[in-house]
């Protein structure tokens, strides 16, 4: 028989970690931006899987690749090469114009090779002294869980009580260039920044902030490593979000929308010239560069130039861009928008963005808070214009019930 959404939760609360705090919703089935809960309620997905799902539940196109390859080969190991392989990396480097692409899993994977291919190129190719190299990060930054990429978070949940920390990383505040200026010296490897920082909120910089980090970059010969972990793939109605000031930094990162949905992949792009550091034996993942993720990622690469991923992206933006500015001074006090992606920040007195999570999904709208009270919206870019607008419908009328 069936299980209850109530005894779901009872049992999962019980045996697993505690290490997250789901809304209480158990969601079942997907289809496109719709999902379904145990009990056959429906709710319009707004948050799609922090951007993992930009191609929406179950994509049809996705699936059919999917099935056959499952079908064919799964795993190899990169001890064998694999018949996806050379497909999708050479989509995949292609995309955004460099040599190479070195795959990985989970997001914070690929930060975490970025870093130590940032830190391997420092060493052989700028000659900075073994052991000294730094790397500049952004305050209020999210690139992942592990202890490393903590060790240069700015919030306390993420970093407190895991050290000792690792050295090496030196944060400046986001979106002001002058400070990465002041930062930057002969042991400055990297800069590594969210061209739109996603988990902060939906925090669109200013634009003349990436274009001066290049500069910088350039200047002091400092690799500009941008995370497009969130931001990339369609989420801004473009490839990737540098494309909005038409700065090209020297690696990219790309991870969840890359799997479309079906599993993690993740990959670091750049040119020979920086990840040539790594040689045989230097950097691997068991799973990395697998036959289903590079299905799945030469996929979403070309369902991306082929499909109308982008354009309907930047037709939702118009969409939300509109509205949102409807609701400031009715319940929102700011609103942010880049492509179909979106920060509301309500006055903390008036509720959390927790509470106002809550209170969307008895409406059937699921979308997650930032901080504080602060909710953000990154709908499936396959969402139709009619159930966004719904969907807005629902979020102003929480607002203005505030
Ligand atoms: N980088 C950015 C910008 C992210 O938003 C995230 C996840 O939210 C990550 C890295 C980490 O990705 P993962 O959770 O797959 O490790």
């Amino acid at each position: 028989p069936a299980i209850s959404t109530t005894e779901h939760i009872g049992l999962a609360e019980t045996h697993s970690a505690h290490n997250y705090d789901p809304l209480p919703v158990v969601i079942a089935e997907g289809t496109g931006a719709w999902v379904s809960d145990v009990e056959g309620r429906r709710y319009l997905d707004l948050l799609a899987g922090y951007s993992a799902l930009n191609f929406g539940h179950r994509n049809p196109e996705l699936l059919a690749v999917a099935h056959r390859q499952l079908d064919r080969l799964t795993l190899t190991s990169r001890a064998f090469y694999n018949d996806q392989f050379a497909p999708f990396v050479t989509a995949l480097s292609g995309m955004v114009g460099k040599d190479q692409v070195l795959p990985m899993n989970t997001g914070v994977e690929a930060v975490e090779t970025a870093i130590k291919v940032a830190r391997r190129w420092a060493y052989d190719v700028k000659g900075v002294p073994d052991g000294e190299a730094s790397i500049i990060v952004a305050g209020g930054n999210f690139h992942g869980r592990t202890t490393t990429v903590i060790s240069f978070s700015e919030d306390p949940d993420a970093y407190t009580g895991f050290g000792p920390y690792t050295p090496g990383f030196r944060v400046v505040p986001y979106g002001d260039a002058e400070a990465v200026e002041a930062a930057v010296g002969p042991t400055t490897a990297a800069v590594l920044v969210e061209p739109v920082q996603g988990e902060a909120g939906v925090l669109v910089p200013p634009p003349d902030y990436l274009p001066r980090l290049r500069e910088i970059c350039d200047r002091e010969r400092v690799l500009l490593v941008a995370d497009e972990v969130q931001s990339g793939l369609g989420r801004t109605g473009t490839v990737v979000a540098c494309e909005h000031t038409g700065v090209e930094p020297d690696v990219y990162l790309f991870g969840k929308a890359l799997g479309g949905g079906v599993l993690p992949v993740s990959a670091v792009v750049a040119d020979e010239d920086v990840l040539g550091v790594l040689g045989p034996g230097q950097h691997g993942s068991t799973f990395g560069g697998n036959p289903l993720a590079g299905a799945m990622g030469r996929t979403v690469v070309r369902m991306l130039r082929e499909g109308p991923y982008l354009a309907d992206a930047r037709a939702l933006g118009e969409v939300m861009r509109t509205r949102l500015k409807e609701f400031i001074g009715a319940g929102a006090f700011s609103v942010r928008t880049i492509g179909p992606w979106a920060g509301i920040d309500v006055d903390p007195s008036l509720a959390s963005g927790r509470e106002l999570c809550e209170l969307l999904a008895e409406r059937g709208v699921l979308v997650k808070d930032a901080h504080g009270s602060t909710i953000r919206l990154s709908p499936p870019l396959v969402v139709s214009e009619d159930d966004l607008n719904w969907g807005l419908d629902q979020v102003a009328a929480v607002l203005a019930d505030l």
